[in-house]
């Protein structure tokens, strides 16, 4: 501003002197139109200046502006910090990307950017091992076309990366990788690969080991459940004193023969994939089928049973999974529900969701246990579990049959008052029965 002022105070000089000598010779207006001509040369060639300077070589980009005074001094010195602070900003930015860069170079899993039109943008060493990419030949190749996979192109274009996606590596079936995209900036992705196919065997060899272990111990606890039953419909041959001890190890093989069956279940629940032909199961029919089941399994309870379900819904899944779903819960509304107890079973449709619960007015359970409750062998009292011949494992069968539809349970239970189990189930599975006859 200062300058600008002595710049004007300047020409405001020059003319005047322009003025007084013109005024002298005789001829103002020539003299002032001269020395207006001979301002506007200085500015042309202080702009000459300015723009060589401008436009010189890349490799003298920091070299100092003109020397220069006043206005255009002013103007130069300005630029030249200009620059300098953004060469610094640059310098500092590089020097993050070059870190960044170096870091995932160091990284064993491969990472990927993927520009909004799905092209591939940078990728790491990693990606090169892990999927074969290759710099510079791939940059800006269409990912999907890269990773020929349908799983891999249906996971890409969803859009809804909550969960992992694992599938064999591109070309080589006997490694596992695991795929995990977030989104940033505009509609750009960054994909993750890790190798998962160690931590892949391991699971497998520890499903496989449950399920042979399951199987292997099935028999022997059928033979000794045959002795036993066999020596305790003799009981009176038998001194009394064992009379007690074989009693509890009568109870005690019940146990264990259904630990090994729910140990069976989940270890195929985990092991098969779910069936692509699937069952139109009626509702109403359904939960008569376990009201009656239970209702024989807890004659001596007698509960009261209600059952609220619209009279045409239908839903979509394995019926024998649901049944030993819904089963569960049921069995263990009559189990934990002193005698005299009323259970309802009811189905509707709501907002979001298919809703089927299991509500009962028993003992309840206290708030603290409910996060933990689906968890494997998870017992609240394990004396008074043991006694209803529990195993632990219901809860966690529940689980993975409902996650095997795309659904979830709800646990709500006041402890004393009683508790409520909703099975909530994707709307798609619900039909109405004319709709399941089509
Ligand atoms: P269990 O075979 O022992 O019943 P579950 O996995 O089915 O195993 O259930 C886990 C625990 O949850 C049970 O030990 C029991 O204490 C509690 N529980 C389950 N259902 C109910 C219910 N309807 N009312 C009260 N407690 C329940």
């Amino acid at each position: 501003m200062q300058n600008w002022r002595s710049e004007l105070n300047r020409l405001c000089v020059l003319l005047s002197l322009a003025a007084v000598i013109g005024y002298a010779v005789g001829h103002v207006s020539w003299v002032m139109l001269v020395s207006l001509c001979i301002y506007y040369l200085y500015n042309l060639y202080q702009l000459r200046r300015f723009n060589l300077w401008l436009n010189r070589d890349s490799s003298e980009s920091d070299s100092e502006p003109p020397e220069s005074f006043g206005l255009w001094g002013d103007i130069f010195d300005g630029i030249y910090r200009l620059q300098k602070q953004e060469r610094r900003a640059s310098s500092y930015l590089a020097n993050i990307i070059d870190k960044a860069q170096e870091s995932s170079a160091a990284l064993e899993m491969a990472v990927v950017m993927i520009n909004k039109q799905g092209n591939l943008d940078w990728w790491n060493f990693a990606a090169e091992k892990l999927l074969g990419l290759q710099h510079p030949k791939d940059r800006n190749q269409s990912v999907t076309n890269l990773i020929r996979n349908p799983s891999f192109a249906e996971y890409f274009h969803s859009e809804s990366y909550d969960e992992t996606l694992k599938i064999e590596a591109p070309g080589e079936s006997n490694k596992i990788l695991e795929f995990q995209i977030a989104l940033f900036g505009e509609n750009e992705r960054l994909m993750i690969v890790r190798d998962i196919t160690q931590l892949h065997r391991l699971e497998s060899m520890r499903k496989d080991f449950v399920g042979n272990v399951s199987h292997e111990l099935g028999t022997p606890i059928t033979v000794i459940k045959g002795y036993l039953e066999a020596m305790l419909d003799n009981l009176d041959e038998l001194d009394a004193k064992w009379h007690k001890p074989m009693q509890q190890m009568q109870q005690h093989s019940m146990r264990m023969e259904n630990i090994v069956r729910d140990l069976l279940v989940l270890s195929s629940l985990e092991t098969k994939g779910l069936t692509k032909t699937q069952d139109a199961i009626e509702l109403p029919s359904f939960f008569s089928e376990i009201e009656n089941d239970t209702q024989q399994m807890f004659k001596d309870k007698a509960h009261t049973f209600e059952l609220v379900c619209p009279p045409s819904l239908v839903i979509v899944g394995k019926r024998s999974e649901l049944y030993s779903a819904i089963s569960n819960l049921v069995v263990n509304a009559a189990k934990y529900t002193p005698a005299g107890g009323h259970i309802i079973l009811s189905a509707e449709i709501g907002a979001d969701s298919l809703n089927i619960a299991v509500a009962d007015n028993g003992i309840g359970i206290e708030s603290h246990h409910l996060p933990r409750l689906t968890e494997r062998f998870y017992r609240i009292d394990e004396s008074r579990s043991s006694d209803t011949g529990g195993t632990g494992l219901g809860l966690a069968i529940v689980k993975h049959i409902l996650a095997r539809h795309e659904a979830e349970l709800e646990i709500q239970s006041k402890y004393g008052e009683g508790s409520c189990f909703i099975c909530k189930l994707p709307l798609s599975r619900a039909a109405s029965h004319s709709a399941a006859d089509n």
